[in-house]
This record gives C-alpha cells, structure tokens and sequence, in this order.
C-alpha cells in the first residue's frame, strides 16, 4: 500500500474535518493584509518570502511599505540592492532580500513580469523552495496542490496520526494532500489547516478547548508525548547573526562606504566574533569593500 493510501486510510471517518475547518476559518481567519483579494501573485511572493522563520507582526508594516513603493517585480529588479536591503529592515536572515531581488529580476527579464502559476517553474527561480513554490500555487493561483509548513505537519501529526507533532518527512506531501477536498474549496481548506496550526494548534499550547475539529487522534489518544526531542527555541543574542545584523544596521545608516573603525564599534566584545560575521557579509555578497579598503551595503562600493 503507498504511503499515499494509507494515509488516506486514515482519513476515512474524518470526513467532518473539510467542513468544519472551512467553517471555522470563515469566522476566525485573521486578517492579513496580503489575503486581501486585490493582492497580486507577485505581492503574495514577498510575503512568502518575508514570513519563512519571521512573525506576522514584524513582516506586515514591511510588507505593507515594500509593495506600496515597489508593487510588481520590475519594480523591484530596478531597486538597487542596497535599497533593498535597506527597505528589508530589521526582518533577519537578509540573504532572503538579496534572493527576493535576484527572484524579481528573474521573472521581470524572462517571464515577461509574470509569476509563473506551475510549481515546476516557480522552483527555477531564485529563494524559492518546495514549500514556497506550493504556497505561491495555491494562495496566488487557487491551485489544488499540498502546501506544507511546519504548522500543517504538525497538526496532521496530530489529527491523523495520533503523535504530538513530527519531523519533516517524504511523506509529508502524500499525507496532506490526501485531506485535500476535491474542487475549488482546496485553496481555502490549505490556508484554513496553516491558519489552524498557527493559531490554535500551537507547538506549546495547544487550545484544544476551541478547537473546530471534533476528530483528533493525538486528543482521542490522551495526548501521548512526542517521542522526538522538542527543538528549543534558537536564541538570538550573542549569536554571528546578531553582529552581522548590528554590521549590517551600520551600512544601512550610511549611503556612502565606512572606514573599517567604524564597523568594529559595533561589536566590541569579541572581535574574532566580529571579523567572522563581517567575513560572512562578504561572501554571501550583501556587503562589499572599496578599493581603499572602507565597506558599503552591495552596489554602494563604487
Ligand atoms: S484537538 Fe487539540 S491537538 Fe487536536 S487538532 Fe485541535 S488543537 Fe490540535
């Protein structure tokens, strides 16, 4: 038996869970700015791009301000990286802006402004992955195709397979879409399950209690511990992405290059520290050096 059929199997019996998520979501979803019907595909992409490992409230007034000032891709491709970058803010993980841009030149040159609709095509381009590109499928073009997160895996973990979350698997695709309705709810039924994972079923406290779905295995069973170790929480302070970040806020409080002295007073406390997140900045091309030897955010070194 495939994986596939097994798992739909398991959802014989659960065939309350499409309505009762779809219902559910109808009174509950909130409110994000790039659900809103006269978002673009390309305006969905960027926010892709920005919630991948950063929350709703720190990616939505950037959003909001980057689309309103760069609305389609070619807009975007005309930025210059280091507008880019400045624009990016304090979202973290700033090779994403530099893939983002990478990402609009793509389309704007070779698919004519256009993000592609299929799956295949969109994982050609730059910063998109397996997830991305299905998640652009189907919110952006209503595609009925799986979409897996970290929130989906795991509230199918738990509604279908009794355990209390679960590592990425092969299987991961197989097991979700088998919950996928038929027809043109699967768009929605796809945002409802993320909605539901990222709200409710949470990794720490799950509300049960509010919960719309009255099949739960994982509940049925009496919430049986997980038996893969939890993933703590990553810190942040102290770490090379807090000094490439404070490097980083340096270059973007400047529009022309900075001698060397300048970025060190940004991390004092441990220079080799320090020189291996400036090292890093450099190879991952955000960061560029002058012939004089000064730095500038990438394409302000001239
Ligand atoms: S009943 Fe609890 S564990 Fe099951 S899906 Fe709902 S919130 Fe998650």
């Amino acid at each position: 038996m495939s994986a596939f059929h097994a798992v739909t199997g398991l959802v014989l019996g659960m065939t309350d869970i499409v309505p009762q998520l779809l219902d559910w979501y109808g009174r509950a979803q909130r409110d994000l700015p790039w659900r809103r019907p006269e978002v673009t595909p390309w305006q969905i992409l960027v926010s892709e791009f920005m919630l991948q490992q950063t929350p709703v409230a720190r990616v939505e007034p950037v959003w909001l301000a980057w689309i309103a000032r760069w609305p389609t891709p070619s807009t975007t491709a005309a930025a210059s990286p280091a507008d880019v970058l400045r624009a990016w803010g304090k979202l973290g993980y700033p090779r994403r802006a530099k893939r983002l841009h990478e990402c609009a030149t793509v389309i704007a040159t070779e698919h004519d402004d256009v993000v592609p609709s299929d799956v295949e095509t969109l994982l050609t381009l730059p910063g998109i992955g397996a997830y991305t590109a299905r998640a652009i499928a189907c919110f952006a073009y209503r595609q009925r195709v799986p979409v897996v997160d970290t929130n989906v895996r795991r509230v199918v973990a738990r509604v279908v397979h009794g355990r209390a979350d679960s590592p990425a698997s092969v299987r991961d695709l197989d097991d979700v879409a088998a919950l996928l309705p038929d027809g043109p709810d699967a768009p929605q039924f796809s945002v409802a399950l993320m909605e539901l994972g990222a709200t409710v079923c949470t990794a720490r406290s799950p509300r049960c209690g509010v919960c719309p779905l009255t099949t739960c295995a994982w509940r049925a069973n009496g919430f049986p511990e997980a038996t893969t170790p939890v993933r703590r929480t990553q810190r942040y302070a102290g770490t090379d992405r807090q000094v490439r970040g404070r490097l980083l806020d340096v270059l973007r409080d400047n529009d022309s290059p900075v001698p060397r002295a300048q970025l060190d007073l940004a991390w004092l406390s441990d220079t080799a520290q320090r020189d291996r997140a400036l090292d890093s900045l450099l190879v991952d091309g955000l960061v560029e050096q002058t012939a004089d030897g000064r730095f500038a955010l990438a394409g302000e070194g001239e």
